[in-house]
């Protein structure tokens, strides 16, 4: 405490110089059961779904550990809100190892929650329900939607008890522990090198950046300084692609710091995230951004590339000039841009005409949704259903149109920003009329491209306080209507409608904190 008083003093956490990853052997838990298992996944990886209690699930809470299995936790770094924090690393995930699915492919399996590791600082490795069901449940909700993402297996409860600062009034209760076993081919971050380039450890630099190149790059060819500049090229690309589909489903991550930004441009480590209802690309869902905004939704693409010139910076000792690296940064912004806008354009139902440059009516579109800060998922499949009708009876456009604004529209909505919207449908209608393809092609197209269902903040929260109570079944309802968010599901509707007034403030189901 002495020493605490003083912060400039703290106690500097473990650090563990010229090393990769630290071996660390799970601790055990109570009364480790399942809560939630991914058959989908699950048929990918070869396995099938265990008894609620048992060995499998004693697996997947880190109280057995297999003899094949070599548990172990990363050492990465990281800038967190634009800082260098230095030594990061998996406080609380643990690696198990490698399975080779059926197809040949292999993933690494990972605990998050299973107790301390090297890594850890001062927290406990554990994590509650909380948390760990909205990993779990929006890593595959992403999945289902076509985004790049790291996968959840299995919820694991573990029958003990967690204490966590809560959000709501800041004093500690305990709460549920839980285990998600989450899969990836790989979760290496790009804090992963800048923990050794910051700390001049340039030998092991270029050990991980061959490693990462020959095992998930291997099309770059042999390590050089050019295989290195085309592997930061390739960063780029996916880490365009990735954030082009957050922008175009509403998905706010929350907590864009470096060492949650996966080297495969796959979205990682959930935690504070949220979805998008009113379109408003100054939120975020993340309570411990509220006073820069930093990771807000429209803020997205621009953090993205910030990361990437971190992680440019981080590579440089690799390639003989630095410069070298530059392109790759322009192509970030170019791929984003041209992916959001072929994804944009895909939800329209328009496709590439060699005279018309949509480019002005889509930068407008967003304008208007911000403007009228109508229900984004809302607005995207009321128009997919409406189209047809839209463009086979134009008479009807005018009610259809209003209808269609009222559908999606909040309390917070203005009158002009819908006025806005309303004269932006105009247009857009009139760039539908020149598409080639029959109007209830082009609707099935659009239903096709447009969710009715995403997670949204307040059934998240909804599916937690159920499951805190012991009643699975909104989990389950919710996880099942999620496999299928394209899908009509005409019994699940209420999973499709906006956020109720009720949740529009309510800790938990609109914003969130770091803490979990
Ligand atoms: P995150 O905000 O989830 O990206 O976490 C930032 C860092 O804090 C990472 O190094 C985590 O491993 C670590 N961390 C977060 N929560 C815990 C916890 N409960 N126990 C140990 N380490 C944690
Ligand atoms: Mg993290
Ligand atoms: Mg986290």
């Amino acid at each position: 405490d002495a020493l605490r008083a003083d912060p400039s003093r703290e106690l500097q956490p473990r650090q563990v110089p010229g090393y990769h990853y630290s071996p660390v052997t799970p601790t055990a838990v109570r009364d480790p059961h399942l809560l939630a298992w991914s058959e989908e996944l699950a048929a990918e990886l070869g396995l099938s779904r265990p008894p609620e209690r048992g060995a499998a699930v004693e697996v997947l809470a880190g109280n057995r550990v297999l003899p094949s299995m070599r548990p172990f936790a990363a050492r990465y770094g990281g800038h967190q809100f634009g800082n260098w924090a230095g030594q990061l690393g998996d406080g609380r995930a643990i690696a198990l190892g490698e399975l080779t699915a059926p197809d040949g492919r292999s993933w690494e399996i990972q605990l998050k929650g299973a107790g301390p590791t090297p890594y850890s600082r001062r927290a406990d490795g554990r994590a509650v329900l909380r948390s760990s069901l909205r990993e779990f449940l929006c890593s595959e909700a992403m999945h289902h939607l076509g985004v790049p993402t790291t996968r959840a297996l299995s919820l694991v409860g573990t029958g003990e008890q967690v204490v966590r600062d809560m959000f709501y009034d800041g004093n500690a209760r305990p709460e549920p522990g839980a285990v998600v076993a989450r899969v990836a081919p790989s979760f290496v971050r790009f804090g992963n090198f800048q923990i050794l380039a910051a700390h001049g450890e340039i030998e092991q630099l270029r050990e991980l950046t061959d490693y990462v190149i020959g095992r998930f790059y291997p099309e770059l060819g042999p390590p050089s300084a050019d295989a290195y500049v085309r592997f930061f090229g390739e960063v780029c690309r996916r880490t365009a692609v990735m954030v082009a589909h957050w922008m175009t489903v509403g998905f706010v991550h929350g907590v864009m710091n470096t060492d949650n930004m996966s080297i495969l441009g796959l979205t990682i480590d959930y935690g504070p995230y949220g979805w998008l209802e009113p379109y408003q690309p100054g939120w975020t869902p993340n309570t411990t951004d509220f006073s820069t905004y930093r990771y807000a939704f429209g803020q997205q693409p621009r953090v993205a590339l910030w990361n990437l010139m971190m992680l440019a910076q981080a590579l440089s000792p690799l390639v003989a000039d630095v410069q070298a690296l530059r392109p790759a940064l322009d192509e970030y912004v170019r791929l984003f841009t041209f992916t959001r806008n072929a994804q944009l354009r895909r939800k329209l139902g328009l496709t590439r005409q060699a005279d018309t440059d949509d480019a002005p009516l889509l930068d407008s579109l967003l304008e208007a949704l911000a403007a009228a800060e109508v229900d984004m998922t809302v607005f995207f499949r009321r128009l997919a259903h409406q189209v047809p009708a839209l463009l086979t009876r134009p008479a009807e456009e005018e009610e259809a149109l209003e209808a269609l604004l009222t559908a999606a529209a909040y309390p917070e909505s203005s009158a002009e920003g819908l006025r806005q919207l309303r004269e932006w449908l105009g247009r857009y209608l009139e760039r539908l009329r020149q598409e080639p393809a029959d109007a209830a092609g082009i609707g099935a197209g659009m239903l096709a491209a447009n969710p009715k269902y995403v997670l949204r903040n307040y059934l998240a929260a909804q599916a937690i306080e159920a499951a805190e109570a012991g009643d699975l079944t909104p989990l389950n309802r919710l996880f099942e209507v999620l496999k299928r968010p394209f899908d009509e599901q005409p019994e699940h509707d209420d999973l499709a409608a906006k956020r109720p007034d009720w949740a529009r403030e309510k800790p938990g189901s609109a914003t969130l904190s770091c803490s979990s």
